[in-house]
C-alpha cells in the first residue's frame, strides 16, 4: 500500500474541496455523489471516474453518470491545467450508464481521444464516431508513457462484456461494479477513502448495493468468486482499488475482506427487489 504521508488525509478538508482527489501518483478520482433513498435512508453512491496520467497521454476511466459530466469535465481540465498528459483513451468497464453516460462527450470534446475497451455496441449509438473505437481482450495493454492500463479478467460484474482496468505502475485495479458501496452523506463520507470513512459499516454497505444492483450474486456461490477476487489481487498484486460506485481502497488486505462479507450475506438473503413493496389490500 502507499505509504502513509504520501496519501494526504482528507478528514479535515471541506468536502466540496477534495475532488479531484489523487489516490496514487498518477491517479485521480474525479466525480460527484448521488443520493438515492432506500428504505428510508439516504445513501450516497459514486458514479466515479478516474484519470490516470502518464508521461505522454492520460486515460480516463470510467465516464460517471450523465449528469456528472460537467462536474468531471471541469475536474479533467483542472488537471489538465496543471500539465497532467493530455487525453487520449477513454476505457469504460461496460455499457452501463453510470459507467459509460458520458461517452459521446467525452468523443466530441476530445477529438484526438480513442474509444478502449470492450467496444460491443457503442457504434449503433455514436457511428460518427466508429473509426476511433478500438476492442481490448484480457492482458491487452495502452501505452500510457511510463505506466499502462491493462483490461483484466472481471470477476465480479454485471454485464458479460465488462473488462476491469488495471494500472501497471501505482498496481491500482479498477473494478467497475466489483465494489460497489454506498456511503454517508450526514456522517461527511463524500470524498474520502474507504478507510477514513470509519464509520461506514461496509459489508452492510456492500450486501445492499449487491441486493440492489447485482441481481446474479443470489444464485452464485459467492465463496467461489471471492476466491477468484483474491487469486486476482495476489496474481497482480494490487495495492490500491478505484472502484466505480464505493470509496478507494487503499488498504486491500484490511478491507477487501468487509466487501466481500457483504458479497456473501447478500447472496444469502432473498432478493428484496428495487422498489419499496407495498401490500395488496384484501
Ligand atoms: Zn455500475
Ligand atoms: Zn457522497
Amino acid at each position: 500500500m502507499l505509504d502513509k504521508p504520501q496519501l494526504k488525509s482528507m478528514l479535515d478538508t471541506p468536502v466540496a474541496e477534495r475532488m479531484p482527489r489523487e489516490i496514487a501518483p498518477g491517479v485521480f478520482w474525479i466525480g460527484d455523489c448521488l443520493a438515492q433513498r432506500h428504505k428510508g435512508k439516504s445513501y450516497h453512491g459514486y458514479n466515479a471516474a478516474y484519470l490516470v496520467a502518464g508521461t505522454e497521454a492520460s486515460i480516463l476511466v470510467e465516464t460517471g453518470h450523465p449528469k456528472d459530466f460537467p462536474v468531471i469535465e471541469r475536474h479533467m481540465n483542472e488537471l489538465f491545467g496543471r500539465g497532467v498528459a493530455p487525453l487520449k483513451y477513454l476505457f469504460v468497464t461496460h455499457q452501463e450508464t453510470p459507467h459509460c453516460g458520458g461517452l459521446g462527450r467525452i468523443l466530441k470534446n476530445f477529438p484526438d481521444a480513442l474509444l478502449v475497451g470492450d467496444v460491443s455496441d457503442y457504434h449503433l449509438a455514436f457511428p460518427q464516431y466508429e473509426h476511433r473505437m478500438r476492442s481490448m481482450n484480457e492482458g491487452d495493454e495502452i501505452e500510457l508513457g511510463g505506466r499502462s492500463l491493462m483490461a483484466v479478467e472481471p470477476v465480479i460484474r454485471d454485464l458479460r462484456t465488462t473488462w476491469w482496468g488495471f494500472d501497471t505502475k501505482e498496481r491500482v485495479l479498477f473494478p467497475g461494479d466489483g465494489f460497489a458501496y454506498s456511503h454517508y452523506h450526514e456522517d461527511g463520507h463524500c470524498g474520502l477513502i474507504a478507510e477514513e470513512a470509519v464509520s461506514l459499516d461496509l459489508p452492510d454497505v456492500s450486501s445492499t448495493f449487491a441486493d440492489l444492483a447485482l441481481f446474479w450474486t443470489k444464485f452464485a456461490d459467492m465463496n467461489v468468486y471471492c476466491d477468484r477476487l483474491d487469486h486476482l489481487i495476489a496474481r497482480l498484486d494490487v495495492k490500491i482499488i478505484g472502484p466505480t460506485h464505493g470509496l478507494p481502497i487503499t488498504d486491500v488486505k484490511a478491507t477487501v475482506p468487509k466487501v466481500q462479507a457483504g458479497l456473501k450475506a447478500a447472496a444469502l438473503m432473498p432478493e428484496s427487489g428495487t422498489n419499496e413493496k407495498v401490500a395488496v389490500a384484501s
